[in-house]
């Protein structure tokens, strides 16, 4: 990284290696709060095995609503060396997982690079994305990266400023999932059904949302040839925001909401991907982040 970071849209061009906080509130190295395998992912990432998730503090969003507000706004984790990150990779992928999961990776993707230049695992590696990403950062992950699993929050400026602090989420996030694509192309599954290359592209539902859950519904059909990508639609909002400022994330999403939003889904183009169960709504979800395999 150069003194300056301009890693990501939020351009803060503070010296973090200087002690310098941008909004992600991190400093250079590396910090993560757990290394182990996860068995929550759609089931072309999970498989049997598991997939090697690495959880990465701190975060470029801040999402009102964020479930890991553990990792992600308190920065609960341990700061570790490039060559231990390293040995971590190592580590996960002897324990037999399916590929190695790298969760809310993009405030640390240039040391993320340098630890898969020491070791780079024999199995998929997933960037497992918010996608408020440059597309000039993301170039630096090519070749790297089999998998790229971004969300795409909303399609309304609205509501990306007022839960993300992020007015310009929706055009950066389809460009970087557009420059997703053009990396890896359409996916590629094994014969036992594990995603090998690809875009999995993930939109959690929120209450209310529900015009941005057609928008985006309509961008991916839109934007990619027939099933060419996959789409994961995510009933697993749990109510963590406000509740005084954010009234109107007070509550899990209803069952004729997601309803709605699956009729809709399933009169589009879309035919490849995943609905997750409206009973996920669940905090028992949420991993725990206590420094296992750090
Ligand atoms: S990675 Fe962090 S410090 Fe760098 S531009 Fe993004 S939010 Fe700012």
């Amino acid at each position: 990284m150069s003194s300056k970071c301009f890693l990501c849209p939020r351009n803060c061009g503070v010296n973090r290696g200087g002690g310098e906080l941008g909004f992600c509130r991190c400093g250079e190295d590396p910090v993560v709060a757990r290394a182990a395998p996860h068995f929550g992912e759609e089931p072309c990432i999970s498989g049997d095995m598991g997939s090697g998730t690495v959880f990465f503090s701190g975060c470029n969003m801040h999402c009102v609503f964020c479930q890991n507000r553990k990792i992600s706004l308190m920065g609960h984790g341990r700061e570790i060396t490039v060559s231990r990150l390293a040995e971590i990779f190592s580590e996960l992928e002897q324990t037999g997982v399916h590929n190695l999961n790298l969760v809310t990776p993009t405030h640390f993707t240039d040391k993320i690079v340098e630890a898969l230049k020491i070791a780079m695992p024999q199995i998929p590696v997933v960037w497992n994305s918010s996608a408020y990403e440059s597309v000039e950062t993301l170039k630096t992950l090519e070749g790297f990266i089999q998998i790229y699993m971004p969300d795409l929050k909303y399609t309304s400026a609205a509501a990306s400023l007022r839960y993300s602090d992020a007015k310009d989420y929706p055009s950066v996030a389809k460009a970087a999932i557009l420059e997703m694509y053009r990396q890896r192309g359409g996916c590629e599954t094994d014969s036992e059904g594990l995603l090998k290359s690809g875009v999995l592209i993930r939109h959690l539902v929120l209450p209310e949302r529900l015009d941005d859950a057609f928008d985006v519904i309509d961008w991916v059909a839109e934007s990619f040839p027939k099933n060419a990508v996959l789409f994961s639609l995510m009933s697993q909002f749990v109510p963590f925001a406000d509740k005084v400022k954010f009234p109107e994330l007070s509550r899990s999403i209803s069952r004729e909401e997601f309803d709605r939003i699956q009729s809709y889904l399933s009169l589009s183009r879309i035919e490849s991907g995943y609905i997750q169960e409206l009973c996920s709504a669940t905090d028992e979800l949420i991993p725990n982040f206590d420094l296992t395999g750090v």
